[in-house]
Order: structure tokens, then sequence, then C-alpha cells
């Protein structure tokens, strides 16, 4: 076997290219050639980018060109009580992050959620979607291209599920603008956040539609899935899980844990997460839900781009008699326990700190579980941060009080 020595020399010539490495040496010596390559090439320093604790062989689904890992610090919040469909029981939420305050902000939040009874959350609807885009010969065929998919929907299932084990197709919905035919292919892909799933499933489908009908498939992806883009389609139907957090916030504990009241709590989030998102025309009605979705992802090996589509929630905070009422309505939370970075090591163990690693019995359990957890995470995050805000008014509105 050739060193990495000798291999950084022929990078360096010209002879080989990065990518061809791997069919020179093994895993972990192709990664120290490109390294030593890099560090001469650019003068910098990679000694701790090459101290990475995962079998390199194995990242080979997940990586091209590697060098090493990038670390991120990993925290934990909670314990917190969650009775979900998918999650149910105590949790400690692994989050990964460069942002100080953050696990101290959730952490916070979920405090208040446990002292009160824990939260509630639930899977409102599961759906991975593929929206390819084929070209007709204008409207009168687009019409009998739908109507031929309607049709046949069952074969079109039959080839689409003929690629995968887990994956139904659930529905296909159409849409026509001009000549472009978009099919919104929709699966439960189970445990999968499912994008490769989708997409593998329907180019088997989008190939007997070519086959029967005038319609010719210009790109499987016709942005209006829509992935890692931020789009109004998702926030509106949903995508990945849909999924919902709420909690009653004993009334003495946001006054204590808190410093503030239900109805301030409640006069804020209207004020900043609704009314101030709608005057930006914001997707996200909420106040950094984001921040949990990233730091969740980060931890727990999901695709990182997809936070776009994690930042589609409202928050709703409601004063009653009792406390305070708050929710986070996550429309598009993808996420999966099985596939993507889940099985990296870091990643498939903050999984197990969570006890929703791999498939779930029945199939989907885990994925539904891991949205439950991020979600109260996330609502957590909404608490600690609205009452920020509500605090300092209180604490200034106390001054001029004069109390
Ligand atoms: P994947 O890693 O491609 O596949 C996961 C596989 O796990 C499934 O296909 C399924 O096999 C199997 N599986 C085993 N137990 C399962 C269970 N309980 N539930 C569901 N599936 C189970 O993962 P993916 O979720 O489809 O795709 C995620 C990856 O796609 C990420 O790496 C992401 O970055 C990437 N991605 C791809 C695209 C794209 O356009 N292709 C776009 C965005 C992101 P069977 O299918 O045989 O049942």
């Amino acid at each position: 076997m050739t060193d990495a020595e000798t291999l950084a020399d022929r990078l360096a010539s010209g002879e080989l290219r990065l990518y061809e490495l791997d069919d020179h040496t093994d895993a972990e010596t192709a990664a120290a050639a490109r390294r030593l390559y890099v560090e001469r090439e650019t003068g910098a320093d990679l000694a701790t980018v090459g101290e990475y604790a995962f079998d390199a062989g194995e990242a080979d689904s997940n990586i091209e060109n590697m060098i090493g890992g990038a670390q991120i610090p990993m925290g934990v919040a909670g314990p917190v009580e969650i009775d979900g469909s998918g999650a149910d029981g105590e949790f400690f939420l692994p989050l990964a992050t460069t942002e100080g305050a953050l696990l101290a902000s959730v952490n916070r939040g979920l405090s208040a959620i446990q002292d009160s009874g824990g939260a509630t959350a639930r899977v409102t609807d599961s759906g991975m979607t593929r929206a390819p885009v084929f070209q007709v010969a204008g409207v009168a065929e687009a019409e009998a291209v739908i109507e031929w998919v309607d049709d046949n929907t069952d074969r079109l299932r039959e080839a689409a599920e003929s690629t995968t084990s887990h994956g139904e197709l659930l529905e296909i919905d159409p849409y026509v603008v001009g000549d472009n035919v978009f099919l919104r292919f929709i699966y439960d892909t189970k445990d999968a956040m499912g994008m490769n799933m989708a997409t593998i499933a329907t180019r088997e489908a989008s190939e007997v539609i070519e086959a029967e009908t005038p319609a010719r498939l210009v790109a499987l992806s016709g942005n209006l899935c829509s992935d890692k883009k931020p789009a109004a389609i998702n926030a509106i139907e949903g995508r990945g899980r849909s999924v919902t957090a709420d909690a009653v916030i004993d009334r003495g504990l946001v006054e204590e844990r808190l410093n503030t009241t239900p109805e301030a709590m409640a006069e804020g989030n209207t004020r900043k997460n609704l009314i101030g998102s709608a005057k930006a025309a914001s997707l996200g009605f909420n106040a950094h839900a984001a921040n949990t979705v990233a730091a969740a992802f980060l931890a727990t090996g999901q695709d990182a781009a997809q936070v776009v589509e994690g930042a589609n929630a409202i928050t709703t905070m409601e004063a009653r008699e009792d406390g305070l009422y708050a929710s986070i309505s996550f429309a598009s939370l993808e996420v999966g326990t099985v596939g993507g970075g889940t099985s990296l090591d870091t990643q498939s163990e903050a999984l197990d700190v969570l006890g929703l690693g791999g498939g779930g019995d029945p199939a989907g359990a885990n994925a539904d579980g891991l949205a439950e957890v991020i979600a109260t995470g996330a609502l957590a995050g909404e608490l600690s941060l609205v009452a920020a805000f509500c605090s300092r008014h209180l604490s200034s509105a106390h001054e001029e009080l004069g109390r």
C-alpha cells in the first residue's frame, strides 16, 4: 500500500486527483494524504482536523475528498417529560452548537416545562416529497397527463415502491404552469428522512409516466418539492414531519423562573412572533426555533441544510387562569433516525441518549419521536427567549412604577 507522503507527492505533481486516492489506498490513508497535500499547499496546520473518532471507511457515503472531521461542542438539556406518540417518557436533549447561551436558554425553558408537568407532542402529518417537472405541448395535454396519472396511481405506486422496502407512496399532487406539469409525490418514509428514498422511487414512477404519456421529464426535482430553500408550500402543505409540542407553565413558575407573567409573555409573543413576523412576511412565526433545530440536527446526524424548512414554525402563547399555554407547530421538520448521517459514531450516540436510534417499532415511530423531542426543545427555547424580552420590559416597568 502506498503511504500518505508518497500519495501527497503524487497529488502535488498532478499525477493523481483528490478524488482518485480512494482507488489507491484505504480511506484513512487517503484522508491523511489529502490533509498533507492541503497543508503543504495552504500552510494550514490540520493536526486537529486529523483527530477524528469515526471510521473513515464507513463515512464514504457521507463525504467525498475527506481530510478529517469538524468538531462541534455538544451539550445536553433536560430532562423533560414528553407525552408523545413516538417520544413517551423522560428525555435529555443532545445539542451541538457553537452559540454560547443556547443550551442555557433551552435548559431554562425545559426546566419550566418539566416542573409544570411536562410537554405534550404529536406528529400531525408526515410525508416526504419529490416533485419532478415534465414538459407537455400545452394545457390540454397537461390535463390529459394529469388525468392519466390520476387513473394510474396504483401502477405508479407499484413502480415507486418497487425501489424500497419501507417507503410508501401516499399521493401525487399535480400543478400546471403553462406547458409545465409538476407532480408532487408524497411518501411515508418511516424512520428515514427519506430524500434519497423518495428521489429513487420517483425516478422509477417518472419513467412509467414518460413511457405511457406524451410528457417529457425535464428534471426529477422541479423545485416544487421544495428542498433546502425557503418555500411557502412547505409551510402550508408540510414536508417531512408536521409536529406540535405544547405545555401549560404554572403561573408561579413563569414568575419565579422566567421572571415575567403569562400576560406579558402572551403579549410579547403576539407583538413579536406574530405581528412582527407578519409585517416581515416571514415564513417562520417564531423567535428562534431554527436554533434548537440546527443544534439537534448537528448532534443527531440530520441533513443540516434542511434547517431551512425547520424554521417554518408558529409559536403561540396564551395567558390562562392557571398559567401560560405555549405551543410550537413545525410544518416541515425533516428528520430521520436511519440513513444519512445518523449512523456516524457521535451522531448515533446522541440518538442513543434519546433512545431513538435506528428503526422504530412500528417503523416510523423513532423518527416521529425525534421530531417530538426537537419540537419540545424548540418550545423551551421559545419560552426562554420570549421571557427574556418580556422580563426586561417588566423590570423597566417596575422601575417606572418605583418598585
Ligand atoms: P438513505 O441513507 O439514502 O436511506 C435510508 C435507507 O434505510 C432506506 O432507503 C431504507 O431502505 C433503509 N431503512 C432501514 N430501516 C428503515 C426504517 N425503519 N425506516 C425507513 N427506512 C429504513 O436515507 P434517506 O433518508 O432516503 O435520505 C437521506 C439522505 O439523502 C441524506 O444523506 C441526505 O443528505 C440526502 N439527500 C439526498 C437528496 C437527493 O435528492 N437524493 C436531497 C437531499 C438530501 P429501503 O428503501 O430499502 O427500505
